[in-house]
Protein backbone atom coordinates (compact mmCIF):
# COMPACT_ATOMS: atom_id res chain seq x y z
CA UNK A 1 0.00 0.00 0.00
CA UNK A 2 1.10 3.33 -0.96
CA UNK A 3 1.75 6.18 2.16
CA UNK A 4 -1.48 8.27 2.95
CA UNK A 5 0.54 11.49 3.46
CA UNK A 6 1.40 10.88 -0.11
CA UNK A 7 -1.56 9.60 -1.38
CA UNK A 8 -3.30 12.65 0.34
CA UNK A 9 -0.71 15.24 -1.28
CA UNK A 10 -1.62 13.55 -4.35
CA UNK A 11 -5.15 14.31 -4.67
CA UNK A 12 -6.60 16.20 -7.76
CA UNK A 13 -9.17 18.55 -6.97
CA UNK A 14 -12.46 16.20 -8.89
CA UNK A 15 -11.02 13.14 -6.55
CA UNK A 16 -11.30 15.98 -2.91
CA UNK A 17 -14.64 16.53 -4.37
CA UNK A 18 -16.14 13.10 -4.83
CA UNK A 19 -14.12 12.70 -1.36
CA UNK A 20 -16.07 15.49 0.58
CA UNK A 21 -19.31 14.84 -1.45
CA UNK A 22 -18.86 11.14 0.29
CA UNK A 23 -17.98 12.08 4.10
CA UNK A 24 -20.15 15.28 4.56
CA UNK A 25 -16.69 18.04 5.00
CA UNK A 26 -19.41 20.34 6.55
CA UNK A 27 -18.87 21.10 10.37
CA UNK A 28 -22.11 18.74 11.38
CA UNK A 29 -21.85 16.16 9.58
CA UNK A 30 -25.48 14.65 9.12
CA UNK A 31 -26.02 11.16 10.89
CA UNK A 32 -25.55 8.57 8.57
CA UNK A 33 -28.29 6.16 8.12
CA UNK A 34 -27.94 2.60 9.19
CA UNK A 35 -27.13 0.15 6.16
CA UNK A 36 -28.55 -3.48 6.12
CA UNK A 37 -26.62 -6.29 6.18
CA UNK A 38 -27.26 -7.14 2.33
CA UNK A 39 -25.62 -4.10 1.53
CA UNK A 40 -22.86 -4.06 4.19
CA UNK A 41 -21.76 -7.18 2.73
CA UNK A 42 -21.95 -6.67 -1.02
CA UNK A 43 -19.79 -3.40 -0.10
CA UNK A 44 -16.98 -5.59 2.25
CA UNK A 45 -17.27 -7.55 -0.98
CA UNK A 46 -16.90 -4.55 -3.52
CA UNK A 47 -13.68 -3.38 -1.63
CA UNK A 48 -12.21 -6.67 -1.26
CA UNK A 49 -11.77 -6.84 -5.12
CA UNK A 50 -10.35 -3.01 -5.61
CA UNK A 51 -7.89 -3.60 -2.81
CA UNK A 52 -6.60 -6.89 -4.50
CA UNK A 53 -7.48 -6.39 -7.99
CA UNK A 54 -4.77 -4.83 -10.59
CA UNK A 55 -7.54 -3.21 -12.63
CA UNK A 56 -9.14 0.08 -12.07
CA UNK A 57 -12.66 -0.58 -12.62
CA UNK A 58 -13.16 -2.52 -9.35
CA UNK A 59 -11.89 1.26 -7.88
CA UNK A 60 -14.35 2.94 -9.72
CA UNK A 61 -17.57 0.46 -8.89
CA UNK A 62 -16.92 1.08 -5.65
CA UNK A 63 -16.52 4.73 -5.60
CA UNK A 64 -19.70 4.80 -8.09
CA UNK A 65 -21.90 2.38 -5.52
CA UNK A 66 -20.94 4.40 -2.18
CA UNK A 67 -21.75 7.63 -4.34
CA UNK A 68 -25.33 6.38 -5.08
CA UNK A 69 -25.81 5.41 -1.41
CA UNK A 70 -24.84 8.55 -0.35
CA UNK A 71 -26.75 10.61 -2.15
CA UNK A 72 -30.11 8.17 -2.69
CA UNK A 73 -29.94 7.14 0.91
CA UNK A 74 -27.57 8.61 3.37
CA UNK A 75 -25.85 5.98 4.27
CA UNK A 76 -21.95 7.12 4.97
CA UNK A 77 -19.09 5.24 3.62
CA UNK A 78 -17.76 5.01 7.79
CA UNK A 79 -21.54 3.25 8.48
CA UNK A 80 -20.11 0.62 5.68
CA UNK A 81 -16.74 0.61 7.61
CA UNK A 82 -14.91 2.34 4.98
CA UNK A 83 -13.03 5.83 6.07
CA UNK A 84 -11.11 8.49 4.67
CA UNK A 85 -7.80 6.82 4.54
CA UNK A 86 -9.30 3.55 2.86
CA UNK A 87 -10.93 5.65 0.12
CA UNK A 88 -7.66 8.05 -0.41
CA UNK A 89 -5.12 5.26 -0.63
CA UNK A 90 -7.45 3.26 -3.21
CA UNK A 91 -8.19 6.83 -5.06
CA UNK A 92 -3.62 6.91 -5.23
CA UNK A 93 -4.07 3.35 -6.11
CA UNK A 94 -6.45 4.02 -9.27
CA UNK A 95 -4.11 6.76 -10.24
CA UNK A 96 -0.94 4.60 -10.44
CA UNK A 97 -2.59 1.94 -12.22
CA UNK A 98 -4.34 3.91 -15.28
CA UNK A 99 -1.65 4.38 -18.14
CA UNK A 100 -3.07 8.21 -18.10
CA UNK A 101 -2.73 8.75 -14.25
CA UNK A 102 -6.42 9.59 -14.74
CA UNK A 103 -7.91 10.09 -11.55
CA UNK A 104 -10.93 8.26 -9.83
CA UNK A 105 -12.64 11.69 -9.51
CA UNK A 106 -11.71 12.54 -12.69
CA UNK A 107 -13.51 9.32 -14.12
CA UNK A 108 -16.55 9.26 -11.59
CA UNK A 109 -17.03 12.74 -11.41
CA UNK A 110 -16.50 14.26 -15.28
CA UNK A 111 -15.38 11.38 -17.78
CA UNK A 112 -18.52 8.90 -17.04
CA UNK A 113 -21.21 11.70 -16.69
CA UNK A 114 -19.85 13.18 -20.22
CA UNK A 115 -20.30 10.04 -21.65
CA UNK A 116 -23.66 9.23 -20.83
CA UNK A 117 -24.71 12.87 -21.32
CA UNK A 118 -23.68 12.19 -25.26
CA UNK A 119 -25.70 8.77 -24.96
CA UNK A 120 -28.40 10.91 -24.44
CA UNK A 121 -28.22 12.93 -27.92
CA UNK A 122 -28.35 9.72 -29.61
CA UNK A 123 -30.89 7.97 -27.65
CA UNK A 124 -33.85 8.86 -29.72
CA UNK A 125 -32.18 7.91 -32.87
CA UNK A 126 -31.05 4.66 -31.65
CA UNK A 127 -35.48 4.30 -30.81
CA UNK A 128 -36.76 5.48 -34.12
CA UNK A 129 -33.92 4.30 -36.89
CA UNK A 130 -34.79 0.94 -37.67
CA UNK A 131 -38.35 1.70 -37.49
CA UNK A 132 -38.39 5.06 -39.80
CA UNK A 133 -35.82 4.10 -41.62
CA UNK A 134 -34.96 0.35 -42.32
CA UNK A 135 -32.22 -1.10 -44.41
CA UNK A 136 -32.62 -3.31 -46.76
CA UNK A 137 -30.93 -5.33 -45.13
CA UNK A 138 -32.72 -5.27 -41.95
CA UNK A 139 -35.87 -5.65 -44.47
CA UNK A 140 -34.60 -8.41 -46.60
CA UNK A 141 -37.17 -11.63 -45.67
CA UNK A 142 -39.99 -8.66 -47.10
CA UNK A 143 -37.97 -7.65 -50.08
CA UNK A 144 -36.98 -11.28 -50.49
CA UNK A 145 -40.78 -11.76 -50.62
CA UNK A 146 -41.29 -9.05 -53.27
CA UNK A 147 -38.87 -10.27 -55.74
CA UNK A 148 -40.55 -13.77 -55.54
CA UNK A 149 -44.04 -11.71 -56.54
CA UNK A 150 -42.24 -10.03 -58.83
CA UNK A 151 -40.85 -12.40 -60.91
CA UNK A 152 -43.99 -14.52 -61.20
CA UNK A 153 -45.81 -11.61 -62.08
CA UNK A 154 -43.24 -10.70 -64.87
CA UNK A 155 -42.80 -14.68 -65.60
CA UNK A 156 -38.88 -14.04 -65.34
CA UNK A 157 -36.71 -17.09 -64.79
CA UNK A 158 -34.20 -17.23 -62.24
CA UNK A 159 -31.27 -16.67 -64.46
CA UNK A 160 -33.10 -13.56 -65.69
CA UNK A 161 -33.59 -12.11 -62.44
CA UNK A 162 -30.06 -13.03 -61.60
CA UNK A 163 -28.55 -11.38 -64.69
CA UNK A 164 -28.45 -7.91 -66.10
CA UNK A 165 -29.35 -8.88 -69.51
CA UNK A 166 -32.57 -10.29 -67.38
CA UNK A 167 -33.12 -7.30 -65.85
CA UNK A 168 -32.82 -4.48 -68.78
CA UNK A 169 -35.18 -7.16 -70.88
CA UNK A 170 -37.31 -7.45 -68.24
CA UNK A 171 -37.61 -3.72 -66.81
CA UNK A 172 -40.87 -2.08 -65.91
CA UNK A 173 -40.72 0.92 -68.48
CA UNK A 174 -45.09 0.80 -69.01
CA UNK A 175 -48.03 1.56 -66.55
CA UNK A 176 -49.18 -2.16 -67.88
CA UNK A 177 -45.98 -3.63 -66.77
CA UNK A 178 -46.23 -1.68 -63.36
CA UNK A 179 -49.75 -1.91 -63.05
CA UNK A 180 -48.89 -5.81 -62.35
CA UNK A 181 -46.07 -5.58 -59.85
CA UNK A 182 -47.62 -2.82 -57.20
CA UNK A 183 -51.18 -1.99 -57.05
CA UNK A 184 -51.92 1.59 -56.88
CA UNK A 185 -55.37 3.62 -57.29
CA UNK A 186 -56.57 3.96 -60.64
CA UNK A 187 -56.57 8.15 -60.37
CA UNK A 188 -52.69 7.71 -60.07
CA UNK A 189 -52.02 5.21 -62.85
CA UNK A 190 -53.92 7.10 -65.00
CA UNK A 191 -51.86 9.93 -63.73
CA UNK A 192 -48.44 7.94 -64.56
CA UNK A 193 -49.76 7.54 -67.78
CA UNK A 194 -49.59 11.27 -68.25
CA UNK A 195 -46.40 12.05 -66.79
CA UNK A 196 -44.56 9.01 -68.92
CA UNK A 197 -46.07 10.96 -72.52
CA UNK A 198 -42.97 13.44 -70.92
CA UNK A 199 -40.45 12.07 -68.74
CA UNK A 200 -39.53 8.06 -69.02
CA UNK A 201 -40.00 5.62 -66.18
CA UNK A 202 -37.80 2.35 -66.89
CA UNK A 203 -37.11 0.25 -63.29
CA UNK A 204 -34.96 -2.84 -63.00
CA UNK A 205 -37.11 -5.50 -61.77
CA UNK A 206 -35.15 -6.10 -58.73
CA UNK A 207 -35.18 -2.11 -57.95
CA UNK A 208 -39.33 -1.99 -57.85
CA UNK A 209 -38.02 -5.43 -55.45
CA UNK A 210 -37.33 -2.84 -53.14
CA UNK A 211 -40.37 -1.15 -52.88
CA UNK A 212 -42.39 -2.01 -49.86
CA UNK A 213 -46.34 -2.44 -50.85
CA UNK A 214 -48.88 -0.27 -49.47
CA UNK A 215 -47.01 2.73 -49.04
CA UNK A 216 -47.78 5.45 -51.02
CA UNK A 217 -44.68 7.59 -49.77
CA UNK A 218 -42.13 4.68 -50.16
CA UNK A 219 -38.91 6.01 -50.96
CA UNK A 220 -37.84 3.71 -53.49
CA UNK A 221 -41.19 3.96 -55.02
CA UNK A 222 -41.01 8.04 -55.24
CA UNK A 223 -37.17 8.16 -57.12
CA UNK A 224 -38.29 5.99 -59.94
CA UNK A 225 -42.35 6.11 -60.13
CA UNK A 226 -42.61 9.33 -62.07
CA UNK A 227 -45.79 11.57 -60.45
CA UNK A 228 -48.06 14.08 -61.17
CA UNK A 229 -45.66 17.28 -60.15
CA UNK A 230 -43.48 16.59 -62.15
CA UNK A 231 -46.04 17.97 -65.44
CA UNK A 232 -47.68 20.35 -63.16
CA UNK A 233 -44.62 21.82 -61.64
CA UNK A 234 -44.67 24.12 -64.97
CA UNK A 235 -41.87 26.82 -64.81
CA UNK A 236 -39.16 27.71 -66.76
CA UNK A 237 -36.36 25.25 -67.36
CA UNK A 238 -32.79 25.78 -67.31
CA UNK A 239 -31.11 25.18 -70.31
CA UNK A 240 -28.45 22.02 -69.31
CA UNK A 241 -25.17 22.78 -67.83
CA UNK A 242 -23.21 21.73 -71.31
CA UNK A 243 -24.81 24.39 -73.14
CA UNK A 244 -22.32 26.35 -71.40
CA UNK A 245 -19.92 24.30 -70.28
CA UNK A 246 -19.34 21.60 -72.64
CA UNK A 247 -15.85 22.89 -74.05
CA UNK A 248 -15.33 19.96 -76.44
CA UNK A 249 -17.69 16.51 -77.48
CA UNK A 250 -19.06 14.50 -74.25
CA UNK A 251 -16.99 16.86 -72.15
CA UNK A 252 -18.44 19.15 -69.38
CA UNK A 253 -15.52 21.42 -67.37
CA UNK A 254 -16.25 23.89 -64.27
CA UNK A 255 -12.83 23.25 -63.04
CA UNK A 256 -9.41 23.82 -64.71
CA UNK A 257 -8.39 20.14 -63.89
CA UNK A 258 -10.93 18.11 -63.31
CA UNK A 259 -13.63 17.32 -66.20
CA UNK A 260 -16.62 15.07 -66.65
CA UNK A 261 -16.71 12.78 -69.87
CA UNK A 262 -20.43 11.76 -70.39
CA UNK A 263 -20.05 8.61 -71.64
CA UNK A 264 -23.67 7.34 -72.34
CA UNK A 265 -26.98 9.03 -71.73
CA UNK A 266 -28.62 5.91 -70.73
CA UNK A 267 -29.67 4.26 -66.82
CA UNK A 268 -30.15 1.05 -65.67
CA UNK A 269 -33.27 2.79 -63.80
CA UNK A 270 -34.50 6.90 -64.41
CA UNK A 271 -34.74 8.16 -61.40
CA UNK A 272 -37.41 11.13 -60.87
CA UNK A 273 -35.11 13.59 -59.60
CA UNK A 274 -32.87 13.19 -62.21
CA UNK A 275 -30.66 16.62 -61.92
CA UNK A 276 -29.20 15.22 -65.69
CA UNK A 277 -32.59 14.46 -67.11
CA UNK A 278 -31.84 16.94 -69.86
CA UNK A 279 -29.14 14.60 -70.79
CA UNK A 280 -30.67 11.73 -70.33
CA UNK A 281 -33.07 12.60 -72.94
CA UNK A 282 -36.29 10.34 -74.22
CA UNK A 283 -34.48 7.71 -75.53
CA UNK A 284 -31.54 5.03 -75.47
CA UNK A 285 -28.57 5.97 -77.78
CA UNK A 286 -25.45 4.85 -78.31
CA UNK A 287 -22.34 7.13 -78.83
CA UNK A 288 -20.12 6.81 -81.67
CA UNK A 289 -16.28 6.38 -81.35
CA UNK A 290 -15.52 9.23 -82.60
CA UNK A 291 -17.36 10.73 -79.65
CA UNK A 292 -15.19 9.34 -77.56
CA UNK A 293 -12.08 10.15 -79.25
CA UNK A 294 -12.63 13.38 -79.30
CA UNK A 295 -13.36 13.66 -75.80
CA UNK A 296 -10.64 11.75 -75.03
CA UNK A 297 -8.37 14.42 -77.37
CA UNK A 298 -9.67 17.24 -75.18
CA UNK A 299 -8.04 15.83 -72.45
CA UNK A 300 -4.78 14.65 -74.01
CA UNK A 301 -4.30 18.40 -75.67
CA UNK A 302 -5.00 19.81 -71.63
CA UNK A 303 -1.82 19.54 -69.78
CA UNK A 304 -3.97 21.12 -66.41
CA UNK A 305 -6.37 17.93 -66.20
CA UNK A 306 -5.40 15.68 -63.69
CA UNK A 307 -9.11 13.87 -62.65
CA UNK A 308 -11.79 12.86 -65.33
CA UNK A 309 -15.36 11.90 -64.05
CA UNK A 310 -16.69 9.20 -66.31
CA UNK A 311 -20.24 9.84 -65.96
CA UNK A 312 -23.75 9.39 -67.90
CA UNK A 313 -25.95 8.66 -67.44
CA UNK A 314 -24.72 5.56 -65.74
CA UNK A 315 -21.15 4.86 -66.74
CA UNK A 316 -21.51 0.82 -65.61
CA UNK A 317 -24.63 0.47 -68.28
CA UNK A 318 -21.14 0.16 -71.24
CA UNK A 319 -20.34 -2.78 -72.34
CA UNK A 320 -17.20 -4.30 -70.76
CA UNK A 321 -14.89 -3.43 -73.26
CA UNK A 322 -15.96 0.20 -73.77
CA UNK A 323 -15.24 0.75 -69.85
CA UNK A 324 -11.70 -0.94 -70.40
CA UNK A 325 -10.81 0.70 -73.45
CA UNK A 326 -12.06 4.04 -72.17
CA UNK A 327 -9.35 3.25 -69.14
CA UNK A 328 -6.93 2.49 -70.46
CA UNK A 329 -6.87 5.15 -73.08
CA UNK A 330 -6.93 7.42 -69.62
CA UNK A 331 -4.24 5.61 -68.33
CA UNK A 332 -1.63 6.21 -71.14
CA UNK A 333 -2.69 9.87 -70.35
CA UNK A 334 0.75 11.02 -68.34
CA UNK A 335 -0.96 14.52 -66.67
CA UNK A 336 -4.09 12.74 -66.12
CA UNK A 337 -3.41 11.04 -62.36
CA UNK A 338 -6.80 9.46 -61.28
CA UNK A 339 -10.41 8.53 -62.56
CA UNK A 340 -13.61 7.95 -60.85
CA UNK A 341 -16.78 6.30 -62.94
CA UNK A 342 -20.39 7.56 -61.90
CA UNK A 343 -23.02 4.80 -61.27
CA UNK A 344 -26.08 3.74 -59.65
CA UNK A 345 -25.80 0.55 -60.73
CA UNK A 346 -24.77 -1.14 -58.10
CA UNK A 347 -27.82 -0.22 -55.93
CA UNK A 348 -30.43 -0.68 -59.06
CA UNK A 349 -29.23 -3.58 -60.77
CA UNK A 350 -26.19 -5.09 -58.87
CA UNK A 351 -26.48 -8.35 -60.83
CA UNK A 352 -24.12 -5.67 -63.62
CA UNK A 353 -21.22 -6.17 -61.52
CA UNK A 354 -19.49 -8.97 -63.22
CA UNK A 355 -15.99 -10.01 -62.70
CA UNK A 356 -14.86 -9.30 -66.03
CA UNK A 357 -15.81 -5.56 -64.86
CA UNK A 358 -14.45 -5.56 -61.42
CA UNK A 359 -10.83 -6.79 -62.97
CA UNK A 360 -10.92 -4.10 -65.29
CA UNK A 361 -11.19 -1.54 -62.70
CA UNK A 362 -8.35 -3.05 -60.34
CA UNK A 363 -6.30 -3.42 -63.36
CA UNK A 364 -6.66 0.49 -63.97
CA UNK A 365 -6.30 1.54 -60.30
CA UNK A 366 -2.99 -0.50 -60.05
CA UNK A 367 -1.78 2.25 -62.53
CA UNK A 368 -3.92 5.14 -61.23
CA UNK A 369 -6.55 5.34 -58.41
CA UNK A 370 -10.20 4.36 -59.81
CA UNK A 371 -12.98 5.65 -57.47
CA UNK A 372 -16.72 4.98 -57.73
CA UNK A 373 -19.08 7.31 -57.07
CA UNK A 374 -22.35 6.37 -56.64
CA UNK A 375 -26.04 7.70 -55.60
CA UNK A 376 -27.55 6.03 -52.49
CA UNK A 377 -30.62 8.11 -50.88
CA UNK A 378 -31.93 5.70 -48.83
CA UNK A 379 -30.62 2.98 -46.51
CA UNK A 380 -33.20 0.95 -47.70
CA UNK A 381 -31.34 0.82 -51.16
CA UNK A 382 -28.98 -1.18 -49.41
CA UNK A 383 -29.50 -4.64 -49.26
CA UNK A 384 -27.85 -8.17 -49.13
CA UNK A 385 -27.43 -7.93 -53.18
CA UNK A 386 -26.27 -4.54 -53.27
CA UNK A 387 -24.05 -4.67 -49.86
CA UNK A 388 -22.23 -7.59 -51.90
CA UNK A 389 -21.58 -5.14 -55.02
CA UNK A 390 -20.25 -2.48 -52.89
CA UNK A 391 -18.10 -4.52 -50.84
CA UNK A 392 -16.21 -6.21 -54.18
CA UNK A 393 -16.31 -3.36 -55.79
CA UNK A 394 -14.38 -1.31 -53.22
CA UNK A 395 -11.72 -4.61 -52.51
CA UNK A 396 -10.68 -3.50 -56.50
CA UNK A 397 -10.94 0.54 -56.18
CA UNK A 398 -9.08 3.02 -54.24
CA UNK A 399 -12.42 4.75 -52.70
CA UNK A 400 -16.31 4.22 -53.03
CA UNK A 401 -17.65 7.64 -52.06
CA UNK A 402 -21.55 8.33 -52.16
CA UNK A 403 -23.32 11.42 -53.55
CA UNK A 404 -26.89 11.15 -52.10
CA UNK A 405 -29.66 13.99 -52.64
CA UNK A 406 -32.06 15.48 -50.39
CA UNK A 407 -35.31 15.05 -51.20
CA UNK A 408 -37.97 15.71 -49.80
CA UNK A 409 -40.41 12.68 -47.87
CA UNK A 410 -37.57 10.86 -49.13
CA UNK A 411 -34.51 11.49 -47.13
CA UNK A 412 -35.10 14.66 -45.52
CA UNK A 413 -34.50 14.09 -41.54
CA UNK A 414 -31.70 13.35 -39.31
CA UNK A 415 -33.04 9.88 -38.44
CA UNK A 416 -33.39 9.60 -42.73
CA UNK A 417 -30.02 10.90 -43.17
CA UNK A 418 -27.92 9.47 -40.32
CA UNK A 419 -28.87 6.02 -40.52
CA UNK A 420 -28.20 6.38 -44.60
CA UNK A 421 -24.80 7.72 -43.94
CA UNK A 422 -24.24 4.80 -41.49
CA UNK A 423 -25.48 2.05 -43.42
CA UNK A 424 -23.21 3.34 -46.40
CA UNK A 425 -20.42 3.66 -43.95
CA UNK A 426 -20.87 -0.11 -42.89
CA UNK A 427 -21.22 -1.53 -46.20
CA UNK A 428 -17.89 -0.28 -47.35
CA UNK A 429 -19.09 3.10 -49.03
CA UNK A 430 -17.73 6.63 -47.75
CA UNK A 431 -20.33 9.65 -47.58
CA UNK A 432 -18.82 12.24 -50.09
CA UNK A 433 -21.55 14.83 -50.93
CA UNK A 434 -25.15 15.75 -50.21
CA UNK A 435 -26.55 17.42 -52.80
CA UNK A 436 -29.74 20.28 -52.50
CA UNK A 437 -31.87 19.11 -54.85
CA UNK A 438 -31.11 21.33 -57.55
CA UNK A 439 -33.40 24.74 -58.71
CA UNK A 440 -32.81 23.85 -62.73
CA UNK A 441 -35.42 21.94 -63.15
CA UNK A 442 -39.44 22.81 -62.10
CA UNK A 443 -40.17 19.18 -62.83
CA UNK A 444 -38.54 18.34 -59.56
CA UNK A 445 -39.17 21.56 -57.21
CA UNK A 446 -41.75 19.34 -54.71
CA UNK A 447 -38.61 17.26 -53.77
CA UNK A 448 -36.63 20.35 -53.02
CA UNK A 449 -36.27 21.23 -49.27
CA UNK A 450 -34.80 24.18 -47.86
CA UNK A 451 -31.05 25.05 -47.24
CA UNK A 452 -31.95 25.70 -43.68
CA UNK A 453 -33.19 22.42 -43.27
CA UNK A 454 -30.78 20.24 -44.85
CA UNK A 455 -27.97 22.52 -43.12
CA UNK A 456 -29.76 21.07 -39.27
CA UNK A 457 -29.47 17.54 -40.69
CA UNK A 458 -26.10 17.38 -41.88
CA UNK A 459 -25.27 19.36 -38.84
CA UNK A 460 -26.48 16.99 -36.73
CA UNK A 461 -24.16 14.47 -37.91
CA UNK A 462 -20.92 16.04 -36.16
CA UNK A 463 -20.18 14.37 -32.78
CA UNK A 464 -23.12 11.84 -33.23
CA UNK A 465 -21.78 9.67 -36.07
CA UNK A 466 -18.30 8.83 -37.46
CA UNK A 467 -16.99 12.10 -38.95
CA UNK A 468 -15.84 9.84 -42.01
CA UNK A 469 -19.54 9.02 -42.51
CA UNK A 470 -20.32 13.24 -42.63
CA UNK A 471 -20.80 13.82 -45.83
CA UNK A 472 -19.91 17.60 -47.24
CA UNK A 473 -23.35 19.28 -48.24
CA UNK A 474 -23.30 20.81 -51.68
CA UNK A 475 -25.42 23.32 -53.81
CA UNK A 476 -24.58 22.77 -57.50
CA UNK A 477 -24.41 26.40 -59.29
CA UNK A 478 -22.07 26.18 -61.86
CA UNK A 479 -20.07 24.17 -59.79
CA UNK A 480 -20.00 22.25 -56.27
CA UNK A 481 -20.72 25.45 -53.83
CA UNK A 482 -20.74 23.81 -50.02
CA UNK A 483 -23.43 24.97 -47.78
CA UNK A 484 -22.11 24.38 -44.52
CA UNK A 485 -22.80 26.60 -41.75
CA UNK A 486 -20.15 27.86 -39.76
CA UNK A 487 -19.23 27.03 -36.54
CA UNK A 488 -17.00 30.03 -35.62
CA UNK A 489 -19.37 32.45 -33.70
CA UNK A 490 -16.79 35.23 -33.52
CA UNK A 491 -13.30 36.82 -32.14
CA UNK A 492 -12.44 37.45 -28.34
CA UNK A 493 -8.85 39.17 -28.53
CA UNK A 494 -6.77 36.19 -29.87
CA UNK A 495 -9.39 33.45 -29.18
CA UNK A 496 -11.91 32.09 -31.97
CA UNK A 497 -15.30 31.31 -30.49
CA UNK A 498 -16.48 28.17 -31.53
CA UNK A 499 -19.85 26.44 -31.15
CA UNK A 500 -19.60 22.21 -30.55
CA UNK A 501 -22.23 21.56 -33.37
CA UNK A 502 -23.67 18.34 -30.94
CA UNK A 503 -24.78 20.67 -28.13
CA UNK A 504 -24.46 24.22 -28.60
CA UNK A 505 -21.85 24.69 -26.42
CA UNK A 506 -19.50 27.48 -26.76
CA UNK A 507 -15.70 27.19 -26.19
CA UNK A 508 -12.91 29.86 -26.77
CA UNK A 509 -10.20 28.83 -29.14
CA UNK A 510 -7.19 30.31 -28.79
CA UNK A 511 -5.83 31.36 -32.80
CA UNK A 512 -2.50 30.97 -33.16
CA UNK A 513 0.03 33.97 -33.03
CA UNK A 514 0.24 35.99 -36.14
CA UNK A 515 3.37 37.34 -35.08
CA UNK A 516 4.62 34.46 -34.36
CA UNK A 517 3.26 32.96 -37.35
CA UNK A 518 4.68 35.97 -39.93
CA UNK A 519 8.46 35.25 -38.61
CA UNK A 520 9.06 32.40 -41.20
CA UNK A 521 12.71 31.43 -39.44
CA UNK A 522 13.10 27.81 -37.96
CA UNK A 523 15.85 27.60 -35.15
CA UNK A 524 17.64 25.46 -38.04
CA UNK A 525 17.89 29.31 -40.05
CA UNK A 526 19.33 31.08 -37.06
CA UNK A 527 22.19 32.84 -37.63
C1 LIG B 1 -19.36 17.16 -60.18
C2 LIG B 1 -18.52 17.63 -61.19
C3 LIG B 1 -17.13 17.57 -61.05
C4 LIG B 1 -16.45 16.96 -59.84
O1 LIG B 1 -16.54 17.73 -58.71
P1 LIG B 1 -15.81 17.27 -57.36
O2 LIG B 1 -16.12 18.37 -56.41
O3 LIG B 1 -14.36 17.13 -57.67
O4 LIG B 1 -16.40 15.96 -56.96
C5 LIG B 1 -16.35 18.08 -62.05
N1 LIG B 1 -16.90 18.61 -63.15
C6 LIG B 1 -18.22 18.67 -63.34
C7 LIG B 1 -18.76 19.27 -64.58
C8 LIG B 1 -19.08 18.18 -62.37
O5 LIG B 1 -20.41 18.24 -62.54
S1 LIG C 1 -28.79 7.29 -62.21
FE1 LIG C 1 -28.11 9.45 -62.21
S2 LIG C 1 -28.12 10.07 -64.36
FE2 LIG C 1 -29.33 8.19 -64.19
S3 LIG C 1 -31.43 8.86 -63.93
FE3 LIG C 1 -30.59 8.56 -61.88
S4 LIG C 1 -29.83 10.56 -61.28
FE4 LIG C 1 -30.11 10.60 -63.51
Amino acid sequence: MHDLKTATDRLDDLTRELLDALFDSTDEPAASAAPDAKTTAEIDEMRVKAEQSDLTAPIINLFSRLKQLKSDMNISPEALGLFKSDLTLLAEKHRMIDEHEVTAGGRLQRALPIVSDAGERIRDYLKRKDQEAPSGIEIQEELRENARRIKRALRMTDDQWNSYQGQIGNCIDTIETLSKIISLPAGVIAEIGRVTQNYRMRLTPYYASLIRPGRTNDPVLLQSVPTAEMVDNVGVEIPPVAADHSPARLIDQFYPRVVTIKVTNMCAMYCTHCLRIAHIGKKDRIYKDDAYEEALSYIRGNPLIRDVLITGGDAFVLPNKIIKKLLESLDEIEHLKMKRLGTRIPVTSPMRVDNELLDILQASNEKKPVRVVTQINTAQEITPVSADAFKRISGRVAAVLNQAVLLKGINDSRVKMWKLCETIQENYVRPYYIFNCSYRNPQFSHFRVPVEVGRDIVESMYGNISGDAIPRYIATAGGKIPLHRSNVQGRDNGDIILKKPWNDETVKYPDADPEQYANQRFSFARE
